[in-house]
């Protein structure tokens, strides 16, 4: 059976010879080149050979291509660090100094990138045509879309900052999420037409985390809701990711209509399993700390673990529950594939 079959199958809530396996490993792949991230993270072709070369160690099945969490801020005027060793961070936020009614007019010039001329986002879409080309017959590739509409607004305004707007439900909040729903659809439709079997977005300021269920509701599922709805009705699959323990929010994450729910390994599996079945297929959630800090028993004993907790549902995906540091041992990700492999047969 092909990978990208398998991983077809858990979204169809369908039995497969096994658990179908992703790695979320782009900072591991950016390590395997041996040069600066940022000199990776800046190169079409380094981000898809180093992926390529990745699946060559570890033979999973979903190939995950991202370079972190602020590649849309930067199309939309955010200036970036780029660290040697780990992903790219907002240095600057460009609604940081505005105040209120600042930002609602700014908004009203703002336009939505162009994937195909804002730099950040074609080297990302050229880096998902590589890889299709060489290997999207066999795996499953999802060129992800970085942020959803609530953490992009985020990472615009200040996270700090926006999350105080918030409490106080300033003027601008909606026409921001309005905007960055546009700017987040845009771009996940461009990864979708250059090929990708899948997209997503990741929501990692939504989270009970950081802001209030209440909040995440009115919000952030508002908008996520109706950019997913718009993607699903072109027919492509999509993923949502919010970091951290999500059991407060599980149902209405599952209401936002995504095909897969990224979860994080402080989540509860089992009430995840049990919740989303036959509704939305769950991929995660061995915790990258295991990774980085655990040996390559207590990678084996999680794995098992987790696809126990998994029984009797086909809509898995099994893999780490957040990105992956770049400094993981390579061990440690041979034996979860492995062992994936091996425990995860129907
Ligand atoms: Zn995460």
């Amino acid at each position: 059976m092909k990978p990208k079959e398998r991983v077809l199958n858990a979204l169809n809530f369908e039995k497969s010879d096994r658990i179908p396996i992703d790695l979320h490993n782009f900072l591991v792949c950016a390590k395997l080149t041996g040069k600066p991230f940022g000199e990776v993270f800046h190169s079409s072709s380094l981000i898809a050979q180093s992926q390529l070369d990745a699946h060559k160690i570890f033979d999973h099945d979903m190939l995950l291509i991202e370079a972190g969490v602020a590649t849309l801020a930067e199309s939309c005027g955010a200036e970036l660090e780029y660290p040697a060793d780990t992903s790219p961070w907002v240095k600057t936020h460009p609604f940081a100094e505005l105040n209120h009614r600042e930002i609602k007019a700014a908004l009203r010039n703002m336009e939505v990138p162009d994937p195909a001329a804002s730099l950040p986002l074609k080297i990302m879409v050229e880096a998902v045509k590589i890889i299709l080309d060489e290997k999207g017959d066999e795996l499953f590739i999802m060129g992800r879309a970085d942020q959803g509409p609530f953490s992009l607004a985020g990472e615009l305004r200040g996270i700090n900052e926006f999350l105080l707007d918030l409490a106080v439900g300033a003027e601008y909040i909606e026409d921001l999420l309005r905007f960055t729903s546009e700017v987040y659809f845009s771009y996940a439709d461009a990864m979708m037409r250059a090929g990708s079997h899948g997209t997503s977005m990741g929501e990692s300021l939504a989270g009970p985390d950081v802001i209030s269920p209440e909040l995440y509701k009115k919000y952030a599922m508002k908008y996520e809701k109706e950019v997913i709805s718009k993607l699903k009705a072109k027919g492509y699959i999509i993923s949502n990711h919010i970091c951290g323990n999500v059991d407060a929010i599980l149902d209405d994450l599952i209401g936002t209509g995504a095909n897969i729910i990224e979860i994080d390994g402080k989540t509860n599996l089992k009430s995840a399993c049990q919740k989303a079945k036959g509704k939305t297929c769950i991929m995660g959630s061995v915790n990258p700390n295991v990774f980085a800090h655990g040996t390559v028993q207590d990678v084996r004993d999680k794995t098992i673990e987790t696809i126990e907790a998994m029984k009797g549902n086909y809509g898995f995906i099994l893999g780490p529950g957040c990105a992956l540091g770049g400094d993981v041992a390579l061990e440690n990700i041979k034996a979860f594939v492995e062992t994936g492999k091996e425990s995860g047969k129907y």
